[in-house]
């Protein structure tokens, strides 16, 4: 019988899978060629960030990652604000 099924529920939200290599593609460009102390943990690394700032992959990945959140919470934080 057509328009007796029960509405379907939304479904919650899915974050996408992040691939094992990271989210940032370091292919090129990145290697700085001596090793420097990372400018978020401070261990030598030969790798650089977009800007040739020394950066592990992961460590960049993970501040993005941050500061991503801290601007969702900033955003919530407003948006709540103004209720
Ligand atoms: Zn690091």
């Amino acid at each position: 019988m057509a328009g007796s099924r029960k509405p379907r529920r939304p479904r919650a939200p899915r974050r996408p899978r992040i691939p094992p290599t990271g989210v940032l593609d370091w292919t090129y460009g990145h290697w700085g060629g001596v090793d420097r102390n990372c400018r978020y943990c401070g261990r030598l690394t030969p790798l650089q960030d977009t800007d040739g700032r020394p950066a592990h992959k992961v460590c960049a990945e993970l501040a993005i990652a941050q500061q991503a959140e801290e601007y969702a919470e900033a955003w919530e934080n407003e948006r709540l604000r103004k209720q």
